[in-house]
């Protein structure tokens, strides 16, 4: 095992390999490649997703956040805004993030879907590996310190697992080649049906914001 493995093995980090983050190109700065991938999401066709779509939804916020959050895919009120996490789901959203005393500008939001699925059905596996490199694109500029994995469809593909939202959440695993840093949460849509629920967010993040400190 690699110095870096051992290192996470003794923070009592998993790590996967499943996904791989590509080295940053040496010839395209931070501030080219955000217009030209925002750009390509705009046109994108890889998917039949852009049938249905009125807006992708890019994401937005801090471009050099410590905090990324990842979500599922556009609702109808995203697709309508071309914003993540808004109506009432991004409303919950917002205070999880002020609870660990940030607000939505400090950080950055995006799904791993940029185009709505239609009736809000689940992604595709086909239409996540289409949409992949976009947001592994984001998350190689943004360069977080940690991910958040908003929900179980997040979690899977970002950690290219099938385990349950039970046992995801409550430790910090390793993105990419990175290993950069990933706590899974509940997705507030859940909170609002389950708002018992809602104290394991909490306590999750304690998890992050802990990690962090050391
Ligand atoms: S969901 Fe992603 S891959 Fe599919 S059309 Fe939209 S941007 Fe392209």
């Amino acid at each position: 095992m690699s110095m870096g493995g051992k290192l996470f093995q003794s923070l009592g980090i998993d790590t996967y390999k499943l996904r791989d983050n590509s080295p940053k190109n040496a010839n395209q700065t931070k501030d080219n490649d955000w217009p030209r991938i925002e750009s390509k999401v705009t046109n994108c066709t890889k998917c039949s997703l852009h049938k249905g779509r009125n807006k992708t939804v890019f994401g937005d916020g801090n471009r050099d956040a410590d905090w990324f959050f990842v979500g599922e895919a556009p609702g109808k009120d995203e697709d309508l805004q071309g914003k993540p996490f808004v109506g009432r789901a991004g409303r919950l959203l917002t205070e999880v993030i002020f609870s660990i005393g940030l607000s939505r500008e400090e950080v950055f939001i995006a799904n791993i879907l940029k185009c709505r699925p239609p009736d809000n059905r689940d992604p595709k596996t086909q239409e996540v590996e289409q949409c992949f490199a976009y947001l592994e694109r984001q998350i190689d500029l943004v360069k977080p310190k940690i991910i958040i994995a908003v929900g179980r469809i997040a979690a899977q593909s970002l950690l290219g697992s099938d385990l349950p939202m039970g046992k995801l959440r409550g430790r910090i695993h390793g993105f990419g080649s990175s290993k950069i840093p990933t706590l899974v949460i509940y997705h507030p849509a859940y909170l609002l049906r389950s708002p018992s629920q809602k104290h394991k967010v909490w306590e999750d993040l304690q998890i992050a914001n802990d990690f962090l400190k050391k």
